[in-house]
């Protein structure tokens, strides 16, 4: 089959709204889950006879279990302040692309059926019938969000669309309508443990692998472990960091860092994967299940702590859902929630992100670093939307801006900051993030990257940045993909702990 026509906009000094262009991504949607891939993860096969009252009464039920869905469908004055602040709409000029636009495709159906005008006198509220017009729409339209919530930044009411977004996919699933991509994954976790659908043999090699590579570079045993009973710390890392190129060299560096740490640790074949497609699709019971594959791998294991490698979205799951999803944290009750709690050392953090752990580490001296050793990159920071947005680090306010930085600092010479207005809280998405890393949405992907690749124009240009670092397994991806349509080489994206890997002193090699 044919790829998508894609077309990179043209990177401009100055950051302006474009003109609009009605339609213009009309055309753009990932492919939709068969049957078997719906069925096999617990979904409606297909839109079947009567989808639209189960449709509406899923909303209602979300409508009664998110207050806050309810909330952001009612408190919109359409002020404006959100519209050009979306990366789609900046790199594709769709009107529907603007976030009060995206809410409205699911308001305006909500105004119909949980309003006494919108049931009324539909047409003066702006209220629709939730046709199958509407319904293709929402396909369209929800599968060009990434999830992002910079919107939500610049919003006086702090509307998230976000979230309006995630329950648009909930509920086109709940009647057969979903996106192939996130399904297919999510089935992989299921039967596999990780998206990527490696078995156990396979994890195995590769961690066998590195091993011999990193004593060949440094002369240290540096371990990968795999599956070891008794380990203090279970590392649940994107499984993307297994082979993906620049991915693994980030997990080559927290081998490093545990090593030189001499702390114990292990990966799970049961919990081979941090991230979670479940909170891309909006849905609960997904979500949680997957989250459930970590507790129990942790109580399998017997370990002390819970660390998550490099993935922007695994640790907004982590460090906002899983007290209350599986017991990692405090929150939920089960036994087995309880049980967990009394066997992991709360005088940590639970769950612990590997850029605290390696901080700490830093700041205690408990790492030999070379900083001239990256001395050939100069370095810039991209902040990836859910750590930046949905999360946080250590103690204090801004950790999950400043954390990383720090590190950067301390393994490397040279630290450029991209525009302010692109970074910490109102940073860009990547453009392939929240269920959008799929190639026949590549045209939506690349024209998204725009904000993001402007930025990093100017930085390339005026500070010779050569590196852009990242904890996102999601923004290596996009942009190890679309750097190369603005003139960017590939490599120069990578991981935080790559430049950790690279300066870090281990071995009688080095
Ligand atoms: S959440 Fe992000 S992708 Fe979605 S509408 Fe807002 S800015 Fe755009
Ligand atoms: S900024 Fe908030 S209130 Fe204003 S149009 Fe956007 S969503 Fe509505």
């Amino acid at each position: 089959m044919a790829g998508p026509q894609v077309q990179a906009p043209p990177l401009r000094e100055f950051a302006e709204i474009p003109a609009l262009q009605p339609g213009a991504m009309g055309a753009s949607k990932p492919y939709i889950a068969s049957d078997k891939i719906n069925t096999a993860i617990g979904f409606p096969g297909e839109l079947t006879e009567g989808w639209q009252d189960r449709a509406i009464g899923r909303m209602g039920e979300l409508l009664k279990r998110y207050r806050s869905l309810k909330v952001y469908l009612e408190s919109c004055v359409h002020c404006g302040a959100c519209t050009d602040k979306c990366h789609y709409f900046l790199g594709t000029g769709d009107p529907k692309n603007m976030p009060v636009a995206r809410q409205d495709l699911m308001r305006s159906v909500y105004r119909r059926y949980f309003t006494l005008p919108g049931k009324v006198f539909p047409k003066l509220v702006g209220a629709r019938d939730l046709t199958k017009e509407v319904l293709d729409e929402w396909y369209l339209y929800y599968n060009q969000c990434s999830e992002c919530r910079r919107c939500s930044v610049f919003c006086p009411y702090g509307i998230d669309t976000a979230e309006i977004t995630m329950a648009g996919r909930e509920i086109m699933d709940s009647v057969g309508l979903g996106q192939k991509y996130s399904n297919e994954i999510i089935g992989k976790v299921h039967r596999i443990g990780n998206n990527l659908g490696l078995p156990g043999p396979a994890l195995e090699d590769t961690l066998s692998g590195l091993e011999e590579d990193v004593k060949e570079e440094t002369g240290a045993d540096v371990r990968y472990p795999l599956n070891e009973k008794g380990a203090e710390v279970l590392l649940v890392t994107p499984s993307a960091d297994f082979f993906a190129e620049p991915h693994v060299e980030s997990l080559i560096g927290y081998g490093k860092v545990f090593h030189a740490a001499g702390i114990s640790w292990t990966l799970s074949t049961h919990a081979s994967e941090a991230g979670n497609f479940g909170m891309f699709i909006g849905n609960y019971e997904q979500l949680r299940s997957i989250a459930m594959r970590i507790r129990e791998a942790a109580l399998e294991l017997g370990v002390k702590r819970i660390i998550v490698g490099e993935c922007g979205h695994a640790w907004r799951v982590a460090y906002s859902f899983w007290n209350t999803l599986t017991g990692i944290g405090a929150g939920a009750k089960d036994p087995f929630a309880i049980e967990l709690q009394n066997q992991l050392d709360l005088r940590y953090p639970q769950p612990m992100h590997i850029c605290e752990f390696t901080h700490d580490l830093i700041q205690r001296g408990a790492l030999t670093l070379d900083k001239e050793a990256n001395d050939h990159r100069i370095v810039t920071y991209h902040d990836s939307c859910n750590v930046a947005r949905a999360s946080r680090m250590g103690a204090r306010a801004g950790g999950q801006f400043d954390i990383p930085r720090e590190i950067i600092r301390a393994v490397a010479n040279n630290f450029v900051e991209m525009d302010p207005d692109t970074t910490r809280e109102r940073t860009f998405c990547c453009g392939g993030g929240g269920g959008l890393l799929t190639d026949e949405l590549l045209d939506l992907r690349v024209k998204g990257a725009l904000p993001r690749m402007e930025a990093l124009r100017k930085v390339a240009d005026g500070g010779k940045v050569n590196f852009m670092a990242t904890i996102c397994a999601i923004c290596k991806a996009q942009f190890t993909k679309v750097l190369p349509f603005y003139g960017f080489k590939m490599n120069m994206v990578g991981g935080v702990h790559q430049l950790v890997s690279t300066a870090i002193r281990l071995g009688a090699k080095q």
